[in-house]
């Protein structure tokens, strides 16, 4: 009972978002059809902290950018789907600082309340993007504690926490879970069972270039084959 958790940043068409943590909106909706045609749901990473169904897919979008929001969304309901969209609360309406010479603009809170409307999860990504493996408990702590207050006060009661570049150290499960949170997301390269760590979800990142058959390459054969690619995906 395998679950494919797939990793996306910027939803938008290559002239105006480039190919670097971007995928073109036809792209999503292709990758969203697939699954739901094959009789997946798509659940929120919130619905993780349960038993999960049989046939399950869970859309996740990091840093909550415009572009996201824009096409994302769209593109997703154009599949009858919905995902996971995570919020670095300090940059909210501003731009991703984090994103070194490739700064994009980042969603507004009235955008997120609309997608939380329209049956979007909108999750915690910290403050302010943070490296959470470089830090102390009682920092990553005020990190995720502080972007879950700010949530709050937006009117967004976060459910599921999602690690900053994946990064995390051997206090990072205990942080995640005094700030209420039973489901976080890391970064892998497979599928999630039920046996892992619910705050240390594995997820799949998936590249501009990736149509079907590599998104099943990279769900269901690279998995068994971990040593061949060691370039991390979005770097394509
Ligand atoms: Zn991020």
């Amino acid at each position: 009972m395998k679950l494919p958790i797939l990793c996306y940043h910027k939803v938008g068409p290559q002239a105006e978002e480039g190919r670097r943590l971007n995928i073109e909106p036809t792209a999503l909706t292709y990758h969203a059809a697939f699954f739901l045609r094959r009789g997946y749901q798509t659940l929120l990473a919130r619905d993780l902290a349960e038993d999960w169904p049989e046939r399950a897919v869970c859309f996740t979008f990091d840093d909550g950018y415009e572009s996201t929001l824009t096409h994302g969304l769209d593109a997703l309901r154009r599949a009858g789907a919905v995902g996971s969209i995570y919020v670095v609360t300090d940059a909210v309406g501003k731009d991703s600082s984090w994103d070194a010479g490739n700064e994009r603009p980042l969603a507004d809170w009235s955008r997120l309340l609309e997608a939380q409307t329209a049956g979007f999860e909108i999750g915690n990504h910290t403050k302010s993007h943070a490296r959470l493996g470089d830090l102390d408990e009682s920092r990553q702590a005020a990190e995720i504690e502080g972007a879950h207050e700010a949530l709050a006060r937006q009117g967004i009661e976060s459910s599921s926490f999602c690690l900053p570049y994946g990064s995390r150290n051997d206090a990072t499960p205990a942080a995640i879970r005094a700030a209420g949170y039973r489901v976080g997301l890391a970064l892998s390269r497979r599928s999630a069972t039920p046996s892992d760590d619910r705050l240390l979800l594995p997820r799949v990142v998936i590249a501009y270039s990736d149509r079907i058959p590599q998104l099943l390459y990279k769900l269901q054969i690279r998995p068994l084959l971990p040593k061949l690619r060691r370039r991390p995906d979005y770097v394509r």
